[in-house]
């Protein structure tokens, strides 16, 4: 059952407790503590089993709250204004006397803050008095959650609460954009990097190799099924799962459709969940047809690209 604003309330209590809780967000679910403290953020490493060396990002509701702790520049205000709140994460200089949790960043200088757009995350950072730090919920290294019943299949009664949003509109994680000096990608996501760069006015180094330190999540094993999973196959084997980008009449089995038709948005929404129901299903290994690399198609190709190094 969808939360409500009462379950809200229930999250918040949780929050307040420096417990760690399952929120929705239009990209994926997070797992949510407060950023501001310590005791909270232990326990998102703890529970996701996920280095210290692997930066968490923290969620505000407004850029008033994010004054508190982040220097802003006219490329995050713009980039901000055109697509927040939205599936982007910036990575901005902290301010020295910020309050986040030295565990948040790994002691870097630096940290990476969003405005997510899902009503329910909005709704709770409106009632509470510290950001959320909010890495994916899953496992380190596996498929991300998209839905309220996956984060408790990845945690069960390591969390006391989840609230549920539905199943994530956008399916596949935020885009990150470093700003603290000229604009760059670090990781390819929800957000298309051609609409980043019509508003900054030109092409965006992209610092998405794994053997770069930029961003440290970028590592090579990541989004993984659990089973071995290869890309651009053109026929499967027999007892293979088998993704491809549109229905079409050859139904088979062992077929799994990430769009009704060629729709590279869908197949992100798709994507995750789909991964996941293969691996249920009890298949040994997945093959995935060749993804156009336009659009979001780029981002589902890295992550792919990603799981395949299983
Ligand atoms: P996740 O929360 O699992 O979606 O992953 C968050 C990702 O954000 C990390 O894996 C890093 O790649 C990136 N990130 C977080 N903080 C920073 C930072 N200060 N500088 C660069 N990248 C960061
Ligand atoms: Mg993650």
């Amino acid at each position: 059952m969808k939360s409500n604003q009462s379950n809200i309330k229930i999250a918040k209590k949780y929050l307040d407790k420096n417990m760690c809780i399952g929120v929705p967000t239009e990209t994926v679910y997070g797992l949510a503590a407060n950023a501001y403290s310590d005791t909270a953020v232990k326990k998102i490493f703890k529970i996701k089993k996920r280095p210290k060396s692997n930066p968490l990002i923290v969620h505000y509701p407004n850029i008033k709250n994010l004054n508190k702790d982040c220097y802003i520049n006219n490329h995050f205000l713009k980039l901000h204004k055109k697509f927040c709140p939205g599936p982007i994460t910036f990575v901005l200089k902290l301010k020295k006397n910020s309050m986040i949790s030295k565990l948040v960043t790994n002691n870097k200088k630096t940290l990476a803050v969003r405005f997510p757009r899902h009503p329910i995350i909005k709704n709770l950072l409106k009632i509470i008095d510290y950001p959320l730090a909010a890495p994916s919920a899953n496992i380190s290294t596996k498929v991300s959650a998209v839905e309220a019943k996956d984060v408790k299949d990845d945690f069960g009664k390591k969390i006391n609460y989840v609230l549920d949003g539905g199943k994530s509109r956008i399916g596949l994680e935020s885009t990150i954009i470093d700003v603290t000096n000229a604009p760059k990608v670090l990781r390819l996501g929800g957000l298309e990097i051609s609409r980043i760069e019509k508003v900054i006015g030109k092409k965006l180094k992209r610092i998405i190799n794994p053997k770069k330190k930029n961003s440290p999540g970028q590592s090579r094993l990541h989004y993984s099924p659990g089973i071995p999973l290869r890309t651009n196959v053109k026929s499967p084997k027999r007892n293979e799962a088998y993704l491809v980008l549109k229905k079409n009449k050859k139904r088979k089995l062992n077929y799994f459709y990430l769009s009704k038709k060629n729709n590279l948005k869908e197949a992100g929404k798709n994507l995750y969940s789909l991964l996941r129901i293969i691996k249920k299903k009890g298949y040994k290994s997945i093959a995935v047809e060749k993804i156009p690399n336009i659009g979001i198609g780029q981002s589902i190709n890295d992550r792919l690209k990603r799981a395949s190094k299983f």
